[in-house]
């Protein structure tokens, strides 16, 4: 009864082999494509889809093995050629200890033009079998449709294997394919039926799950952490073990991200990247944040492409101050995009998108061309040469020969090397920090200066950093203190410049705000600074007026001599103040007063003060406590106590500590008060002259060893010099003593200099002819062609052997350099029949 079903089903069946051959064929299914007869048991699978590689049919059965059965899309070819789109229900069946495929054939031509294009599109992926990106597209188009407006969700997982690609890459597509179908069968054998799953490519796959109303992100996860169980770990592969690890990115909706369900493979793709950033089997899930920053960010990386082109990049420029002088003596070029949509964007907004790909190179090539250029303008403007910073990103530090590159750059727009600085961040040395060092030192070697950036945010220390040629460092705003921050900061920061400069490095502060930043830098010995408090960064029509105004900084806030000398006053009582006040008035010093500790910090931050003279008993902050903290924050200060209340233990501590330099009572006499005064000016102005010294000393010293460095540099080139020439010399001695000719060379009064080996040869009966002169050797034909020095050809005999002399003056016309004699020997197959040479 089975056999009559199936025989006359109006379904066209088919039983496959394992092997293709067609083991069973019904009436419907000979119908269909034109066979009579039983005709077709003989044939196999590949006669009627000619399309269907033996391979791609093998990765059919592997996966109907494990999914029991699936649907499929075909082309079939009828016993008179046409075509026939079939789709396929297959099965699979084990009967009597052998596997079998039966196929279950829908004739869908006559929905041909309604779904031209989906079955079009419709593939498999040849490796696992599985639907490709575009079948999971459709699919997941269909599930959308049917779901959603029921309320249920969906969620798709996308996974990617991350070693396939890198052992397609290094051992071939062999052993990744072999891989990818070990770890496919793996993951099926979890699966439920009603899951659908695809191979997007390259390692990567999606899965799609469907639930009647119960998925969320917990299930969504669950299936997750097992995906990650049955992927990750040691597996075995052509005797080899392979240490298999994956990503997994899960997007659910609509919840995290838009209802439209085109959108969602790309949010899937985008969460595993970001698990695949995270680290080895992480999962991640798309979020709306997230979606906002994807939008945006494959927009702007789309753009900056045609950034560039479009000359949509512009640079602007930021001044640096010298804290000793007050002067600009740098500008740090900074790029900007102007965009016509998203408005003026700053770098953080396009440079992280631009370093994650090539990109970032075109960019950086342009911005120190640019840059360059400008410098060089300015100083053929007539403009002090100025020092040009630029930002190099990681990825261009990694090209091979960046040294020669920014030579090259150099060269073709004329700026001297010594009028650039190289910026770098810290962050880029924890990279790889030989190769690194290497790149740095053959920057170096051009002549460039090199400012290591954002100092202080990366792991790497002063110390370990003496090893590269740096020669400044730039700290941020995070180690800039003003008046208000704590001891322990301003500690740190003066810690920092003073190591610094123990290994010759400047310090430069980034981000310099408020004058009591400057002042607390000045007080610090900070080399350089550059930020908003002096000038935002400016285009370059601005920053042109600004270098052409001469503008710098105030002459007082950078301690300049011609300054007067300044006294601070603190005390509570007003009273005391006043009198203190008009006591000291008339010894010519700047007077500032404050009534508290507090106000005494904040006038220390207005004013540069030399002197302090403080009460102790105050509200809120006692003297010793104010003038500690005026220690810290200002070192150089001569810092005194005036009081009544002999509290001896805190002030001896104070004094011991030295935040304190002398201890006066209340009341007070004058005349001592005013000595007192007067001796810790002459004290503070000891200690800025030694302080001047010392860093005219230090600078002394950096140029010492800079100039010390560049003569290296320049001996090393001339020694290489010599070292060539010296082989080229010797190689052309070699050549001289080896040709198969005598030569010998006369000085300019006829004397013999020199004899090559052929030379000595012919006239080795005579002994050594060195040093005799050429009329002393009796040799008759020698004498003549020395005295006729023509450059003519002579044919002489010498020794009884027949030669074609030619003697001829080292240089021009006179013998004044000496002359050089020929002797080409004439073989015998030379000689003219007659017996004369040719
Ligand atoms: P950076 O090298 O630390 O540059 C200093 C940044 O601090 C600049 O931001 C500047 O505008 C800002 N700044 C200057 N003074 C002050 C201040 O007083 N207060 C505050 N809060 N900020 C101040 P910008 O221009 O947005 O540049 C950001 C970063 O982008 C730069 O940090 C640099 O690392 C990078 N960058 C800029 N131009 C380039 C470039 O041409 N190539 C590369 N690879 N990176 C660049
Ligand atoms: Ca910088």
């Amino acid at each position: 009864m089975s056999r009559f079903m199936m025989d006359h089903s109006p379904v066209p069946v088919l039983v496959v082999a394992e092997d293709g051959r067609l083991h069973y064929v019904n009436e419907a299914a000979e119908e269909l494509l034109g066979y009579g007869g039983g005709c077709m048991t003989e044939m196999s699978i590949f006669d009627i889809a000619p399309h269907r590689r033996p391979d791609m049919w093998r990765n059919t059965l592997d996966t109907l093995k494990l999914t029991g059965s699936r649907t499929l899309s075909s082309d079939w070819r009828a016993a008179d050629g046409h075509t026939i789109p079939v789709e396929l229900h297959a099965s699979s069946l084990e009967y009597e200890a052998k596997s079998y495929v039966v196929l279950y054939a829908h004739d869908t031509s006559g929905r041909q033009e309604a779904q031209e294009q989906s079955l079009r599109l419709a593939r498999f992926d040849t490796v696992t079998g599985l639907p490709d990106r575009q079948m999971l597209h459709d699919r997941l188009q269909a599930e959308a449709r049917l779901a959603l407006p029921q309320g249920r969700r969906i969620a798709l997982v996308a996974v990617e294997v991350n070693e396939i690609q890198k052992i397609n890459e290094s051992l071939g597509y062999a052993l990744g394919d072999q891989l990818l179908l070990l770890l496919t069968r793996r993951m099926a054998a979890g699966l439920r039926k009603s899951d659908t799953w695809a191979h997007m490519g390259s390692g990567e796959f999606m899965f799609l799950l469907t639930d009647d109303g119960q998925l969320d992100d917990d299930l969504a996860l669950q299936f997750s952490r097992q995906l990650v169980e049955t992927l990750s770990g040691p597996v075995k592969l052509d005797g080899a073990v392979v240490e298999v690890s994956c990503g997994i990115g899960i997007v659910v909706f609509p919840q995290d991200g838009d209802e439209e369900p085109r959108h969602a493979l790309r949010q899937a793709e985008a969460a595993m990247r970001m698990a695949q950033a995270m680290g080895p089997n992480q999962i991640c899930f798309f979020t709306a944040e997230a979606n906002a920053k994807l939008g945006d960010k494959l927009a702007r990386a789309a753009a900056l492409r045609e950034a560039l082109g479009r000359q949509e990049l512009y640079l602007q420029y930021q001044p640096q101050i010298d804290l000793v002088t007050g002067q600009v003596i740098g500008v740090e070029a900074l790029v900007r995009w102007r965009h016509e949509l998203f408005g003026d964007l700053a770098p953080d907004d396009f440079i992280p998108i631009a370093e994650e790909t090539e990109l970032i190179l075109d960019i950086s090539s342009w911005v120190l061309k640019t840059a360059c250029e400008s410098a060089m303008r300015w100083q053929q403007s007539g403009l002090p040469a100025l020092r040009m910073a630029v930002n190099m990103s990681a990825r261009q530090l990694n090209q091979p020969d960046i040294a020669g590159s920014v030579e090259a750059i150099l060269r073709q727009t004329g700026l001297d090397p010594h009028c650039l600085t190289i910026e770098v961040t810290e962050s880029m040395l924890m990279n790889d920090l030989a190769h690194v060092a290497d790149a740095l030192s053959a920057l170096k070697s051009i002549g460039v200066h090199i400012a290591l950036d954002d100092f202080g945010t990366g792991y790497s220390s002063l110390v370990n950093l003496r090893r590269l040629p740096i020669d400044m460092i730039k700290i941020g705003r995070s180690l800039v203190p003003d008046v208000t921050a704590a001891t322990q900061d301003v500690s740190i920061t003066r810690a920092i410049i003073n190591l610094a400069h123990s290994l010759q490095m400047k310090v430069v502060a980034v981000g310099v705000e408020s004058d009591g930043e400057v002042a607390l830098l000045v007080a610090n010995q900070c080399d350089q600074m550059q930020g908003f408090y002096f000038s935002e960064p400016l285009h370059e029509q601005d920053m042109l007026a600004l270098l052409r105004d001469k503008k710098c900084l105030p002459q007082d806030m950078i301690g300049r001599k011609g300054r007067k000398r300044t006294l601070l006053l603190v005390d509570d009582e007003e009273s005391i103040v006043s009198s203190l006040k008009r006591l000291l008035r008339r010894d010519g010093y700047d007077i500032v007063t404050a009534n508290s500790g507090l106000q005494g910090l904040q006038r220390l931050a207005e004013y540069e003060v030399d002197v302090i003279l403080s009460d102790q008993r105050m509200p809120g902050m006692t003297g010793v406590e104010f003038l500690r903290r005026a220690k810290e924050l200002y070192p150089k200060t001569v810092r005194m106590v005036l009081s009544g209340y002999t509290e001896l233990q805190s002030i001896t501590d104070a004094i011991n500590e030295g935040a304190i330099y002398k201890f006066l009572t209340k009341p007070w006499n004058d005349e001592l008060v005013r000595g007192h005064i007067k001796e810790a000016f002459q004290q503070k102005e000891m200690a800025d002259e030694n302080l001047r010294l010392d860093r005219e000393v230090q600078d002394a010293n950096l140029e010492l060893a800079e100039v010390n460095k560049r003569l290296q540099h320049l001996l090393a080139y001339q020694q290489e010099q010599i070292n060539r020439e010296e082989s080229s010399l010797t190689m052309a001695r070699d050549v001289l003593e080896n040709i198969p000719a005598p030569l010998m060379g006369f000085d300019p009064d006829g004397m013999v200099a020199f004899m090559n080996t052929d030379a000595e040869k012919l006239f080795s009966d005579a002994g050594s002819l060195l040093g005799m002169h050429v009329n002393d050797l009796e040799l008759e034909p020698l004498s003549m062609l020395w005295n006729a020095c023509d450059g003519c050809h002579h044919d002489i005999t010498l020794k009884g052997s027949a030669f074609r002399a030619v003697c001829r003056p080292m240089t021009g016309a006179a013998k004044s350099r000496g002359a050089l004699l020929v002797l080409m020997p004439q073989s015998n197959e030379a000689l003219r029949p007659d017996g004369s040479p040719t």
